[in-house]
């Protein structure tokens, strides 16, 4: 079986045609953007409007995106003491992180080890807001990550009240907005966020490309990479222009075709969740009643487990994975899931379905197909083990 069925849109989307354009054009030009003459100028030119369409997509001031290569990146630039944003100056004394947040924020950024607390969720995915608001006591100038949406579920976060809740408590919000433009609204002023983290390649853009925004001027002591200066001197090193660029045009197109894409993508989910229910009932798609992204399901059947699956799936031409894509190829057991208390034995057969603008209803029928194939002779297999 040739042709392939790509649902794997949370690990990494397909690059947006624009997206390709932009960064073949960018290569076809030399210069350092760093240099006064012309052709450093012309480079300089790409950046900056990239910079611009960066600040668009989630309604911030191009002057407070600095692009890194990644969400990795910038989220681990931000969470450091050493961060100043709005004119504040003073170090951070805590970092408060959700149970659910991606890797690269739970290990606490550029704090030591005793400085980092967790916050716990609730059983649908959310931050327990209570809890936020009796850890934060503990610290005077308290620094919390929260996602936007997550990556496995798709939850959204009640981002208004977290926002309000830390800021009442002399706190900067950081959100990692990875899964979010283009699916859901991220604007920063709406959401009253302080910082955001966001990727290109979840947008349609290259992968290695990304970037830090602040609702306000960014500011930090020690910045994670140090040299010649560039991004005012908070990400030295030669631009990535090219992946800036695409980037750049990745964030324009997003933009202008979120209004129409969200309500195509969660006309899909709705028809892929109903027809998952009807092969098999059993099925539990997890966050299920909240507010989630879209384009992401995340389902379980007890007894299935989830490798197998994947590859069957595989075999069959359809991409789609277990919770995250980040632990290098291997299945393991869900930090999210886990966070949420679902039972292990649950957690250890989920799969995540994450579909973008240009998934077809053929797509999700031929998922929906493959697995009536697949459901009872994978679910048999599971008993037979068990037995
Ligand atoms: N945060 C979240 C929520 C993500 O889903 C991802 C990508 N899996 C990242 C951060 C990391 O982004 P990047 O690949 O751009 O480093």
């Amino acid at each position: 079986m040739s042709e392939r069925t790509y649902l794997d849109w949370n690990a990494t989307a397909p690059i947006r045609e624009q997206a390709r354009i932009a960064m073949s054009d960018a290569l076809s030009r030399t210069g350092n953007a760093s240099s006064v003459h012309a052709d450093g100028r012309a480079v300089r030119r790409l950046v900056e409007e990239a910079r611009s369409h960066g600040a668009n997509l989630v309604g911030a001031e191009a002057k407070n995106v600095i692009f890194t290569s990644g969400a990795t990146e910038a989220n681990m630039l931000a969470l450091t003491p050493g961060l100043e944003i709005g004119g504040r100056k003073e170090p951070r004394d805590r970092l408060f992180v959700s149970a659910i947040e991606h890797p690269s924020v739970r290990i606490g950024g550029r704090f030591a080890a005793d400085r980092v607390e967790e916050l716990p969720v609730t059983s649908s995915g959310v931050c327990d807001l209570a809890a936020l608001k009796l850890a934060l006591k503990k610290a005077e100038r308290p620094l919390v990550s929260v996602m936007l949406a997550n990556n496995e579920t798709g939850v959204v976060q009640p981002m208004n009240e977290i926002a309000e809740i830390v800021h009442g408590e002399n706190g900067v919000l950081h959100v990692d907005a990875a899964q979010a433009p283009g699916r859901i609204d991220c604007d920063i002023v709406a959401l009253n966020a302080d910082l955001l983290s966001i990727s290109s390649h979840k947008l349609g853009g290259p992968q290695g490309a990304g970037a830090l925004v602040g609702r306000g001027e960014i500011h930090i002591v020690e910045p994670l990479i140090k040299g010649g200066g560039q991004e005012r001197g908070l990400r030295a090193g030669t631009e990535n222009v090219a992946a800036i660029a695409g980037f750049g045009a990745a964030a324009t197109v997003a933009t202008a075709a979120k209004a129409t894409d969200g309500p195509r993508m969660a006309a899909l989910r709705a028809r892929l969740e109903t027809g998952i229910k009807s092969v098999t009932p059993a099925a539990v798609i997890f966050g299920a009643d909240m507010s989630r992204l879209p384009n992401t399901t995340l389902f379980a059947v007890p007894g299935l487990k989830a490798e197998t699956a994947i590859i069957s799936f595989d075999l069959n031409g359809i991409a789609v994975s277990s919770g995250s894509a980040c632990s290098s190829g291997k299945v393991q057991a869900s930090h999210v899931l886990a966070a949420m208390g679902v039972d292990p034995a649950l957690a250890r057969g989920a799969v995540r379905i994450s579909i973008g603008h240009s998934t077809t209803e053929a797509e999700v029928d031929r998922f929906l197909q493959t697995w009536n194939t697949l459901a009872g002779s994978l679910l048999k297999e599971r008993r037979g083990i068990a037995a």
